[in-house]
């Protein structure tokens, strides 16, 4: 059970990872709340990377990869994972195969949560994060009880600063440069399957269940 979610930003990558983390048990690997954790914390790291995180950039590849290595290597991961916005581009997803060669020859399943451009500029200008358990709201899907506040942790809902109109057109024309070529790249290997992202949050996480089946790729194949 190790997999990779694609698709643009809104997509809903991140709600269904957490999802995937509850039925599955496995951990969420979100390479944009590990960045977004650095800034907070105003780590050296952090200092480096939040310019590039509020204009909707990509970080570079050997930082991304660097990162990503030393997160899989943590004993949570033996069982699994669920990459969310990790490979972004074609030499992440190059050096991911290195990493997991490295880690026993480990079979990834390339889901992309599919959706058209116009709804996702609405998902995002209306998503809302938690600020402190980092739970993906929608106002107009899946809004939360009280206005503000976390269902789950009672923590204050907040909109990212990459999430308003400017930004997300860069974030979107990034994505279709650099990471949509991904979709051919996981095609050659023959590990991608797709899921139409417009389905109810349920049947998505369902679908993305029933892929299970013997269509994964060693990586070492
Ligand atoms: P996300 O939460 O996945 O939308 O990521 C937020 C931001 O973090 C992105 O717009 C990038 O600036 C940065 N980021 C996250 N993952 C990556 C990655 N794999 N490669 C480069 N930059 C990334």
């Amino acid at each position: 059970m190790y997999y990779v979610l694609l698709g643009p930003p809104g997509v809903g990558k991140g709600t269904q990872a957490q999802l995937l983390v509850k039925k599955l048990g496995i951990p969420q690997i979100s390479t944009g709340d590990m960045l977004r954790a650095e800034v907070k914390q105003k780590t050296p790291l952090g200092k480096r990377v939040r310019q590039i995180l509020e204009k909707g950039e990509l970080v570079s590849d050997d930082l991304m990869l660097k990162i990503v290595e030393e997160r899989l290597k943590k004993p949570d991961c033996t069982r699994g994972f669920i990459l969310d916005g990790f490979p972004r581009t074609i030499p992440q997803a190059e050096g991911l195969k290195g990493i997991l060669q490295k880690l026993n020859g480990i079979t990834l399943r390339v889901v992309e949560i599919s959706v058209p451009d116009e709804e996702i500029v609405a998902r995002l200008t209306n998503r809302r994060i938690c600020s402190q358990c980092q739970k993906v709201y929608n106002l107009l899907l899946a809004a939360p009880k009280v206005a503000g506040i976390c269902d789950e942790c009672g923590g204050a809902l907040i909109q990212r600063k990459d999430d308003r109109e400017d930004v997300i057109k860069n974030r979107l024309m990034v994505y279709r440069k650099q990471t949509k070529p991904l979709i051919e790249y996981y095609k050659k290997e023959g590990v991608y399957q797709a899921v139409n992202g417009l389905q109810p949050i349920e049947t998505v996480c369902r679908q993305i269940l029933q892929m299970h089946g013997m269509n994964g790729l060693k990586a070492s194949g």
